[in-house]
């Protein structure tokens, strides 16, 4: 018996590590859907191969494009973001969910309805829907596995283990390219200089996150969504090897760490192969030529990222849904060259101050799709505006 898999976000770079696994135990899986934003060409090249049922381009200017790459294939074309949404609810067991930004969030959650196993690489949907993911799981009876380094070492870290008896769990930040920059210097790092990322080989957008630590801003939330710790109870610690993934500490003292090398295929090929350990085509750590691991505190003046993410868990409701929309439009932003380096945590949090000042962040515990969506069209509005009143102050 094969086992029937999607991958959302396919051609991205979580998405082709995905396909790398699978390929090399090809025969014990069937393809049902893979899906891509804007590259025609990978997609279609990955769903012959893969023998797919189905490809989706997510951008619909593009559906006559797909259709004529998979001619006589006999692969459906489909596109746009319902169709995402429909490929999603498709019948299979273990889905991957890989498309960057709150584009991942429907997908994903269409995928939990449908009973599938929901590998989750898309930190954004529990970012600014985690009680919605959590109870979608719960009420369809589906299972969903991190596939964020850090989670999945957290994961691993705790099986076995009584839940309760965990005093903290800290979670490692290489520090990236600017790890001991001043902030002066901060203000005029470039985009080429924070994509050039000591450790990781990743998709563009959560590159510069790592260089701003508004991935770690993410991630912390992303620990408290998923496994449900108190923000007291979440740490991050520079790490610049990037080979301590995360700790967790007992009540008795002890902490476990969960080491590898910097190699995403670990955190998927665990979710894929869950709950059984098998063979992965990874480079094994030898700490002996590495000789030495180097600790540091987080510095939140220079990455007020982190600051943020712990403003956005005390405030709660749909404060994750604004923050991570804001840092979208910010980091959209940056990319554009319209605002720098530091001016997008400046945005972030000027979006945050005005939602809660208006009261638009209060919600019940379980927002529902349509606020999430609301108080992210908002978030992004408003971080525009914000956008605005600092290229006019220039
Ligand atoms: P990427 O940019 O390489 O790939 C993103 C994928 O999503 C691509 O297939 C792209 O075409 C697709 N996509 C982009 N915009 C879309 C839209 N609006 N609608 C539908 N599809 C769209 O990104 P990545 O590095 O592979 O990251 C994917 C996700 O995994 C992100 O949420 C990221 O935070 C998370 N993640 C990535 C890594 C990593 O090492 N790359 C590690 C941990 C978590
Ligand atoms: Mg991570």
């Amino acid at each position: 018996m094969t086992r029937r898999v999607s991958i959302f976000g396919a051609t991205g770079s979580i998405g082709q590590n995905t396909l790398d696994l699978i390929r090399r135990r090809r025969e014990e899986f069937s393809v049902v859907a893979l899906s891509g934003g804007r590259n025609v060409a990978r997609l279609a090249a990955d769903a012959r191969e893969f023998g797919a049922e189905l490809a989706v381009v997510a951008d619909p200017a593009l559906h006559a494009a797909l259709k004529a790459a998979l001619a006589g294939s006999g692969i459906e074309a489909a596109a746009g973001a319902e169709a995402l949404v429909e490929a999603a609810a498709r019948p299979a067991e273990w889905v991957m969910s890989a498309i960057v930004g709150i584009a991942g969030l429907a997908p994903g959650l269409a995928a939990l309805e449908q009973g599938a196993t929901l590998a989750l690489a898309n930190k954004e949907s529990l970012v600014t829907a985690g009680p919605l993911l959590l109870a979608g799981a719960a009420r369809h009876g589906a299972t969903i596995l991190p596939v964020d380094s850090e989670h999945s070492a957290i994961f691993q870290a705790l099986v076995g283990e009584d839940v309760s008896a965990v005093e903290r769990v800290i979670i490692t930040a290489s520090g990236g390219p600017f790890r001991d920059w001043p902030v002066s210097r901060l203000a005029r790092a470039s985009l080429e200089q924070a994509l050039n990322h000591p450790n990781w080989k990743m998709g563009q957008r959560i590159t510069i996150d790592s260089a701003s630590m508004f991935n770690k801003a993410l991630e912390v939330i992303e620990t408290k969504e998923f496994f449900g710790f108190s923000p007291e109870q979440i740490e991050v610690l520079v790490h610049p090897e990037s080979l301590v993934h995360a700790l967790v500490g007992f009540r008795d003292g002890a902490l476990m760490a969960h080491l590898g090398v910097a190699d995403m295929r670990h955190a998927i090929g665990y979710a894929l192969n869950w709950p059984r350990r098998r063979e992965l085509p990874v480079e094994r750590l030898d700490l002996a030529r590495i000789g030495r691991l180097r600790f540091e505190p987080p510095d939140e003046a220079r990455f007020p990222a982190l600051r943020l993410a712990r403003e956005v868990m005390a405030t709660g409701g749909l404060a994750g849904a604004a923050f991570n929309a804001a840092k979208e439009r910010a980091l959209d932003g940056f990319i554009a060259g319209r605002i720098g380096f530091m001016d997008m945590a400046r945005v972030v949090e000027a979006v945050l101050e005005t939602l809660e000042a208006s009261g638009a962040l209060r919600a019940d515990a379980v927002p529902p799709l349509d606020m999430v969506v609301r108080a992210d069209h908002l978030a992004r509005r408003q971080a525009d505006a914000a956008m605005a009143r600092l290229e006019n102050a220039d």
